[in-house]
């Protein structure tokens, strides 16, 4: 009857019931849930993309603004990495569960649109996307289409404002950079009010993503964790599963839909 997997079939089945009984469940999302697209964690070593270039250094705020040719070289190669690549089931069983009522938003640290791209609608990106570039002199914005095409026709590879020839920025939190206020203030109302907070594919180190799981542990909300690798967070953890995010979360889908007549 079952045909998903079901890793840790009791903890699902407990997760199932927490979410059932819940009045607002919202995720928490990282790199992990992006793996499985093929998207490699930015901030892992040896992911390919400049090897031996530490991208804590060329993509940083400081680095934009020194040299946008050295920037932009490094960024489009990213946007080209990233802009072709489609949501999996993990970015999907989100989008459902939000469709069938039981996800309020989605939190996400990724920047590259999968979650959009999956179907979910409340969706707070807390480091921004590359949906789109920014003018920092004039804070108009300029679609991704619109930016390659910049980049495309700029003799330097720098895509330019087409109001006042700045240098556009990705809009994206770089390093070195502040959070938005308004998708930071977002998502802790968010993390307050949940009753339950799934936290899925991310490490948890990074703030704020770091500081979101306390604020509805201190709420008096659960927090289930849904990742490989230990978090400096696990002890929070009301549920802890530790297999691949597909997995879990499509054996959750099937628990959850396994009971949605009796409910
Ligand atoms: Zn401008």
């Amino acid at each position: 009857m079952l045909s998903q997997p079901r890793p840790h079939a009791d903890s699902v089945e407990q997760l199932a019931d927490l979410i059932r009984g819940a009045d607002s469940v919202v995720a928490l999302t990282g790199a992990g849930v992006s793996v499985p697209s093929g998207i490699p964690d930015f901030r892992s070593a040896g992911t390919g993309l400049w090897e031996g270039v530490d991208p804590m250094q060329v993509a940083h705020i400081d680095a934009f603004h020194a040299d946008a040719e050295r920037f932009w070289a490094f960024y489009s190669e990213r946007f080209a990495t990233l802009e072709d690549k489609q949501p999996n089931d993990a970015h999907r069983a989100l989008a459902q569960l939000e469709r069938q009522g039981m996800l309020d938003g989605v939190i996400t640290q990724n920047i590259d649109m999968l979650h959009r791209k999956a179907g979910t609608e409340e969706l707070i990106e807390l480091h921004g996307s590359i949906e789109r570039c920014v003018c920092l002199r004039c804070r108009i914005f300029v679609p991704l289409g619109q930016a390659r095409a910049l980049i495309a026709g700029d003799p330097a590879g720098v895509p330019r404002c087409p109001d006042c020839d700045a240098p556009l920025k990705p809009d994206v939190v770089l390093f070195g950079e502040l959070l938005d206020d308004h998708a930071a203030a977002r998502a802790r109302e968010l993390c307050q009010r949940a009753d339950v907070l799934l936290c899925v594919g991310t490490s948890l180190e990074v703030y704020p993503a770091a500081e979101l799981p306390m604020i509805t542990h201190r709420a008096g909300g659960r927090v289930a964790i849904i990742t490989k690798s230990p978090t400096p967070l696990d002890r929070l953890g009301h549920i802890r599963l530790d297999g691949d995010v597909v997995d879990e979360l499509g054996a959750l889908l099937t628990v959850l839909d396994g009971h949605g007549d009796s409910a």
